[in-house]
């Protein structure tokens, strides 16, 4: 074996899983197509779920540094409030999806992940064992690795979800879009983001001092199979939707997109699973795509790892698309929304009237934040506590150790077993899974946690925590001697059999 895992694709998601599995104990080595990194940056901001999750991993201040909170943020153009009681970082972070990626792999290097570009998956065979991944590579031959699992983050035209056979259903595309970073020297100083006109839209991002992100919408226009992205057909565009060119000058990128809608019909085929774009694409409104990948990332990392370690069964893998499948089902479904909700014509322009009349309500603005936050998101769950299955609150600690709030205890992406009444006998019930889950005393600094599409939650006397931030089992407040049945009922279901000895 070469390694436990191949990981194809260094985008986003690849990066992030690979070095989810290194801090989770396996070997791992992601194959990229591309020579060097790509200063592309399709992607321009994240948002607050996936700030959280650098955060677990004590890293979000690296992205900080680079990026830029922005007041608000925006379902098709309408503006949405964030709360601050609802997260730490209640706010999207306008960052550049190429510093995303280099921030990525300079983490990566720093636990040791083994990068190899220039490396395209060309096949693939698995059996028992294993799988094969056939490599198109520089050299003359074609390279080869094996590895116990191959995990397909190649983006939108995945070669590892064709190869493997993975259906990808969902909706054609109805419209063009054409992006491109260029210089508009007479663009008006007080033009503001996104117009609509009867021919489409248009936006005009300020990102670095002089340069400008420029994207033309044209709708009932779907491009070609192999038409060419040039310079000349967005100044074409622009002219067509706003009239004018605005001097458009010095592109650094033009690129494409469309409202195509796609999800893999499923995300394991046997040793072989896909995150990210390579298991769904959808229409980019209120930049979802990349946090979901990451998210995915996130979501798989630690569960693998362990069915690698040989601390899970195989069947913890299936989880994954159990979780995952239902949250990217979501976003292609509220980007249609979105997609629709920016076509020209005045029965829109209704609609749209409409819908903003509606966002005021505090409830809607609420719905819609927590959809593109993806605060709210609640995996399946057995137990009936309001925390189970949905990511933990970052509340405030009182602990001898040291530890101030709840998500630092996730920095080593291991699984967290939190007493915070001390003394409720859940040390002795996690008896057998010591080495692999940390035990934590600790008190809450609050009487209750605010948990988003919940509500307040008085907190709870003990919480069990996934390696992802999601809960796997909690405690009620007043709960003095929490069921052992059910908490290792749900230490064995995420982390396996307890060890004795
Ligand atoms: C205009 C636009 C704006 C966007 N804005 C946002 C935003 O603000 N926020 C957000 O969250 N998302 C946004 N997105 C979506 C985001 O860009 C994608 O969801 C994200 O890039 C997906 O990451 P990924 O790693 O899954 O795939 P990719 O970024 O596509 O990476 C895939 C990698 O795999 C490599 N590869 C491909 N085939 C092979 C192969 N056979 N072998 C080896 N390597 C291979 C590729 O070279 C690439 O490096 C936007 C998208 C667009 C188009």
């Amino acid at each position: 074996m070469d390694g436990d895992v191949v990981v194809a694709g260094a985008g986003p998601t690849g990066l992030m899983l690979a070095c989810e599995l290194r801090l989770a104990g396996a070997d791992v080595v992601v194959v990229e197509r591309l020579a060097q990194r790509s200063d592309e940056s399709r992607a321009g901001g994240i948002h607050s779920r996936t700030l959280e999750v650098l955060d677990q991993r004590g890293i979000l201040d690296r992205f900080l540094a680079e990026g830029e909170p922005q007041p608000v943020g925006h379902f098709s153009g309408l503006f949405i409030d964030f709360d601050e009681s609802e997260s730490r970082h209640p706010y999207p972070l306008m960052i550049l999806q190429s510093a995303i990626e280099r921030l990525l792999e300079e983490w990566a290097a720093e636990l040791g992940v083994r990068v190899r570009r220039s490396c395209e998956v060309s096949a693939i065979h698995q059996d028992e064992a294993g799988v094969t991944v056939g490599l198109r590579t520089r050299e003359a031959a074609p390279g080869r690795l094996r590895a116990r699992y191959l995990v397909g983050c190649d983006g939108g035209r995945s070669t590892v979800r064709k190869l493997s056979g993975i259906d990808f259903p969902g909706t054609e595309a109805t419209m063009t879009a054409l992006i491109g970073d260029v210089e508009l020297p007479d663009l008006p100083e007080d033009y503001v983001w996104v117009r609509r006109t009867p021919g489409g839209d248009y936006s005009a991002i300020a990102f670095e001092p002089g340069w400008h992100r420029v994207i033309t919408s044209e709708f009932d226009r779907a491009p070609e199979r192999g038409e060419p992205v040039t310079f000349d057909r967005l100044r074409e565009s622009l002219v067509r939707v706003a009239g004018t060119d605005f001097g458009m000058r010095r592109p650094r990128w033009v690129s494409r997109f469309t409202d195509a809608a796609r999800q893999a019909a499923r995300y394991r085929k046997g040793r072989v699973l896909l995150a990210g774009d390579a298991a769904h694409i959808h229409f980019p409104a209120g930049g979802q795509g990349l946090n979901m990948g990451v998210q995915d990332a996130v979501n798989l990392g630690w569960k693998l790892a362990s069915v690698v370690r040989g601390d899970a069964p195989e069947s913890l893998l299936d989880t994954y698309h159990t979780e995952r499948h239902p949250v990217a089902e979501r976003v292609l479904h509220n980007t249609r929304a979105q997609a629709a909700l920016i076509r020209p014509g005045p029965q829109t322009d209704a609609l749209r009237e409409v819908f903003a009349s509606l966002m005021v309500f505090d409830d809607v603005n609420r719905y819609l934040r927590h959809m593109l936050t993806a605060l709210d998101i609640r995996y399946p769950a057995d137990g009936d506590h309001p925390l189970e299955g949905r990511r933990v609150p970052d509340a405030g600690l009182k602990s001898p150790d040291g530890a101030t709030r709840v998500h630092e205890l996730l920095h080593g992406a291991r699984p967290v077993l939190l007493d915070l009444h001390g003394g409720t006998g859940v040390a002795a019930a996690a008896e057998g899974w010591t080495d692999r889950v940390d035990l934590v005393e600790a008190r809450s600094e609050d009487d209750h946690w605010l948990v988003p599409a919940v509500g307040e939650v008085p907190a709870p006397a003990a919480v069990l925590i996934r390696p992802d931030g999601h809960v796997a089992w909690a405690a009620a407040a007043d709960d003095a001697a929490p069921g052992a049945h059910a908490l290792g009922s749900a230490l064995t279901t995420w982390f396996g059999p307890a060890r004795r000895g």
